[in-house]
């Protein structure tokens, strides 16, 4: 069993016109080519031709048992932000299985007052809050305001939200093995440390980066998952890079699907088997 906890269908060369739907027809292409049983889809912080809106992606999955949403919040950015009481409905609903919130991209701190709220209604809910942490695709980002070290303070002010360090602070590795052991309502995946495919000195590199943390935190298992950021990385190339950790049984399960799936609240039983994660 494989689930990948961390993909995209936004459409990321503005220069072509490719409609959500396509780029779902390729989601699942990937995962049937690569055995990925179940991907997590985040929808992005903006609305554009090439981002679609929560609705839209609700829309065009309905409730197919391979798939979980989490919603994207606009929060800062321009245009029309995320109607809080709208998204607790989906959530209330199950449409909608977290959040997502991109605090480097939009220029806020994660510690912002602001959006106690928003945490207020993932712990009514238990549902996790992933947050974007480490290096920015975007140049325009604030790459300091995606520092892993400042998900501790939520983390301590909410300790009965769950959070979840989307690529494990890329760069800043150690801190988020720091913000992991200390804190067991932080989870984190392991997608994003690539663009495209990994060549061979990059992923040893990263391989290491990965390795060092878990000596550091101890049971990967417990808050470690797998994921992608597909389509921006490769699925195939993932999978190379998650198997060349070499991790005992139980840690290499737990992070292939199990964490994920008590997190998300997936149910596995849905699901078809497709390779294992060792395969
Ligand atoms: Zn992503």
């Amino acid at each position: 069993m494989l689930i990948d906890c961390h993909v995209h269908i936004n459409n990321y060369d503005s220069n072509t016109h490719k409609p959500a739907s396509e780029t779902a027809g390729e989601l699942f292409a990937n995962m049937a080519r690569v055995g990925v049983d179940h991907a997590v889809v985040l929808t992005s912080y903006q609305v554009s031709p090439h981002r679609p809106h929560v609705d839209e992606v609700i829309e065009l999955f309905g409730d197919d048992p391979r798939i979980s949403i989490i919603e994207g919040l606009r929060w800062r950015g321009e245009g029309e932000r995320t109607d809080l009481f709208r998204m607790e409905e989906r959530i209330r609903d199950g449409l909608v299985k977290g959040i997502k919130l991109y605090p480097g991209y939009e220029n806020y701190a994660i510690n912002d007052a602001s959006l106690e709220a928003i945490f207020h209604i993932a712990g009514k809910y238990d549902v996790p809050v992933m947050i974007h942490t480490g290096d920015t695709y975007a140049t325009r980002a604030k790459v300091r305001q995606a520092h892993p070290l400042l998900v501790d303070d939520i983390a301590v002010d909410f300790p009965n939200v769950k959070f979840v360090l989307c690529h494990l602070g890329n760069p800043w590795f150690q801190d988020a093995a720091q913000v992991l052991y200390k804190n067991d309502n932080v989870y984190a995946d392991i997608s994003g440390l690539t663009l495209g495919d990994f060549h061979y000195e990059f992923e040893r590199y990263m391989v290491q980066r990965v390795k060092d943390m878990i000596m550091y935190m101890g049971d990967p298992g417990k808050q470690l998952m797998y994921g992608t950021d597909w389509p921006l990385a490769g699925m195939g190339t993932y999978l190379k890079f998650f198997n060349g950790l070499e991790l005992p049984d139980e840690a290499k399960e737990n992070i292939a699907w199990r964490t994920a799936a008590r997190l998300f609240r997936i149910n596995t039983d849905a699901l078809a088997p497709g390779k294992t994660a060792s395969s």
